[in-house]
Parts: structure tokens; C-alpha cells; sequence
């Protein structure tokens, strides 16, 4: 008798077994451990983060045909490949362009723009992340610092080394952009550039480096924050903020480097071609030449927009000299000093100036050197 119970009980047993391993939720009687359902809910309460893909060297590897790096990486691709990422966020991908940004556009950069605030419309979104190549992630990165509406928190992120490189610093760039995005410390950055765990502003960040992981900077203005430990130290919030509207058509703006025996003919042949603006990247505190003077002169009567930068690494133009040619007599001839801005960013900036009529006085005003 005692063995056939036993017997009974094992065929019971070994019958109800799966179904406690494999079964049905609703056979298997709930185990309610509070870790497990404050993880449950704590991922369930997770914010929602869209990365918008738009390709460079974070998604490129090195192609058996050309010998070189080529777009080959998904958006879905480059998350997955970031260890730890569903613990910090719901992470939604866009796929905006796969290119290399050497070949992006301001007409691009105004449809990424139109793009990234349609996506932070949405009240479950926190905030964005771009994936961006880091040739020209400088001014992309301005471009919708410039004309997003929404105030929600923007990262652009790229890579330095392709992910067939010994050793991607993609991955840990994403996570980081997307912990600085959900970062309660990070709001009032505006857009950033975030490589290498620094925290650059849009506005004051440049390439400095062609290879090197370390390669962005803000120079004298410094950076906004640090990334460690898992957590963003804020050092500032953002400095300058101008705001413009997206335009339907932007304006021509040339941007024309001018450098010793310098006879002023590409300034000219930019005015008979079309160009509402000219930025002219001068030498030193924002000079030039006799020759690139007087087609500045003919610019200027021509109601062309001139902005004068410098080749200079650091510091700002000003109005110094005063021979011909001089910081000084190129503002009293009608030309705009732009302050401390990078040559490719004035150049987006009077574009969108120009693009949205602004008068002479709006866009000195936008180029005061604070
Ligand atoms: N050429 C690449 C790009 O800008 C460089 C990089 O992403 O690091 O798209």
C-alpha cells in the first residue's frame, strides 16, 4: 500500500513538475519577492530615450572592397551593442540617414531638426540622443541648438574609432549620452556634443583632433560637465542661447579663408554668384588685406552680409587695428565681428539669420562677444 501511495505520489509529482518550471503564469503560484517586483517596476518606470541615427565612424567598420570605413551599422545594431543600456532607459531607435557626416548638409541638418522636435513632442519621451559622425557633429550639433523649439535635452554622440577597431569607444559613448539625458543634473545644458565622457556645449565646441578619442573641446569656455561613475558633475549650465526659426529655404552663405597674397577674387566671385552672406575666416584678432578690403567694400555695397572669424585657435576679433584691412576699418566699413565663433558656425548662424529677414542690427546683435 505504502508503495503504491509513493508510487501515486511520484507519478503526481513528476507530471506536476513542468508545469511548475514551464507551465502557464496562472498555474504556477506567484512568487511575490518585493526585489522582483520593485525591478519590475522599476523598468516599467524606466524614461524613454529615442536615438536618432544619422551614421558616421560610430557606425562604420572597415570594408573588404574599399579598404577603408563605410556606413554598414543599423540604428537597432549600435544599441544593442551597449552592455546595460534597458537598465537605464526605454531606448527607442529613429533612423534618420546613414552617412558620413563629411557629407551631412544644413538642408539635412534643418530636416534633423524638424525631426528630433516632432520626437520630443511626445509627453513619454525625455530626451534625445544623435548619433552623428564627428567631422562635422560640431555645427550639426549647433544647428539644432539653434532651432529646436522644444527645451527637453539633446546629445549628440559619435565615435572616434570604428567598431572593427581593437577597441570602439562607440558603446560607452551612447550609454553615456543617454545617462546625461536622463540625468536630472543635465537639463539646462541645451544640445550637447558628449564624447569620451566630457560634456561640451554646442555652441563652444570644436574638433581639435583628427584621430583621437579625446578630440572635442570647448576651449576657453570649457566644459559644461564630466561623466563617471555613473553619474553627470556639472560643472556650469549652458551660456548662450539664440533661438531662430527653421526656414523653408535657407539662405547662400559662403565661408571663404583668406590667407597671405590673398587677391579678394573668391570674395568677389561669391557676390556675383549669388551669396547673401559671406564669413570671411581672417588672420590674427580678424584682419585682412588690402586686396580682400576692397572686395569686402564691393560686398558690402552690394547689401551682402560679411561676418569676419579668425584662423586663430583661441580668443575672439576685435576691433584693433585700424590700417586697411584692420579689425578696426573693417567694422566701420559695415562688416560684423563675430566675437569667438568658430568660422563654420557663424556661417549657420547668418544663414538662419538671413534665412528668417533679420535686420542688419538682429544680427549684430546675435554676433555680440559677450
Ligand atoms: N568621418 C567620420 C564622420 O564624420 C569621422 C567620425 O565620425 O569620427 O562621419
Amino acid at each position: 500500500m505504502r508503495n503504491q501511495i509513493a508510487f501515486v505520489f511520484m507519478i503526481v509529482v513528476s507530471l506536476l513538475y513542468p508545469v511548475w518550471c514551464y507551465g502557464p503564469e496562472r498555474y504556477r503560484p506567484i512568487v511575490r519577492s518585493p526585489e522582483l517586483e520593485q525591478s519590475k517596476q522599476q523598468l516599467e518606470e524606466l524614461p524613454t530615450v529615442v536615438v536618432v541615427t544619422t551614421g558616421g565612424t560610430i557606425a562604420e567598420k572597415a570594408s573588404p572592397k574599399t579598404g577603408g570605413a563605410v556606413p554598414a551599422l543599423t540604428g537597432h545594431t549600435l544599441g544593442d551593442a551597449v552592455a546595460g543600456l534597458d537598465k537605464l532607459a526605454h531606448i527607442q531607435v529613429v533612423a534618420f540617414s546613414n552617412i558620413d557626416s563629411s557629407h551631412m548638409t544644413p538642408e539635412m541638418w534643418n530636416k534633423l531638426s524638424e525631426t528630433v522636435d516632432e520626437i520630443l513632442r511626445k509627453p513619454e519621451v525625455t530626451g534625445v540622443v544623435v548619433t552623428h559622425g564627428t567631422d562635422t557633429m560640431a555645427e550639426g550639433a549647433y544647428f539644432l541648438d539653434l532651432t529646436l523649439t522644444s527645451e527637453k535635452p539633446v546629445v549628440f554622440v559619435g565615435a572616434m574609432r570604428d567598431v572593427s577597431d581593437l577597441s570602439p569607444d562607440g558603446p560607452a559613448n551612447i550609454y553615456n549620452a543617454v545617462l546625461q539625458v536622463t540625468s536630472p543634473e543635465a537639463q539646462q545644458f541645451g544640445v550637447t556634443v558628449t564624447l569620451n565622457q566630457y560634456i561640451n556645449s554646442a555652441r563652444y565646441v570644436r574638433k581639435t583632433e583628427t584621430t583621437n578619442v579625446q578630440t572635442f573641446n570647448s576651449g576657453e569656455n570649457g566644459y559644461l560637465g564630466y561623466i563617471a561613475m555613473g553619474k553627470v558633475h556639472k560643472f556650469h549650465d549652458r551660456i548662450s542661447e539664440i533661438k531662430l526659426p527653421r526656414p523653408k529655404k535657407l539662405a547662400q552663405v559662403a565661408l571663404l579663408k583668406t590667407y597671405a597674397g590673398d587677391d579678394g577674387g573668391f570674395v568677389r566671385y561669391a557676390v556675383d554668384n549669388g551669396a547673401q552672406g559671406i564669413v570671411v575666416e581672417a588672420v590674427g584678432a580678424g584682419n585682412v588685406n588690402p586686396d580682400v578690403f576692397a572686395a569686402i567694400k564691393y560686398a558690402l555695397e552690394k547689401k551682402v552680409v560679411v561676418a569676419i572669424t579668425t584662423r586663430v585657435f583661441n580668443g575672439a576679433v576685435y576691433p584693433i587695428y585700424g590700417d586697411v584691412g584692420g579689425g578696426k576699418s573693417l567694422q566701420d566699413a559695415g562688416a560684423i565681428l563675430v566675437g569667438d565663433m568658430i568660422s563654420p558656425k557663424a556661417r549657420l548662424l547668418l544663414m538662419l539669420a538671413l534665412s528668417n529677414k533679420a535686420t542688419l542690427e538682429d544680427i549684430k546683435g546675435y554676433f555680440v562677444f559677450r
